[in-house]
């Protein structure tokens, strides 16, 4: 398992922001992640990119996601 802190994906709004995958509220709670887990980032500049990005990835877009 991965532990996620602030700034990294998998604790941001925009991992997965389409998917509204329960895995993903679990990873935010939680604030680990499965090592093998991807999501694709829906952040309005990367979104038409099809970025797909994992839990411990990050960028400067990162805004928190809510609790
Ligand atoms: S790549 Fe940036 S905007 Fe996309 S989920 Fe990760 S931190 Fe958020």
């Amino acid at each position: 398992m991965l532990t996620l802190h602030e700034g990294q994906c998998g604790l941001c709004k925009h991992f997965g922001e389409h998917d509204n995958a329960p895995q993903l509220v679990q990873v935010r709670t939680s604030k680990s992640a499965p090592e093998d887990l991807k999501a694709d980032c829906g952040h309005p500049k990367l979104e038409p990119l099809h970025l797909t990005v994992t839990p411990d990835s990050g960028c400067e877009g990162f805004e928190a996601a809510a609790a």
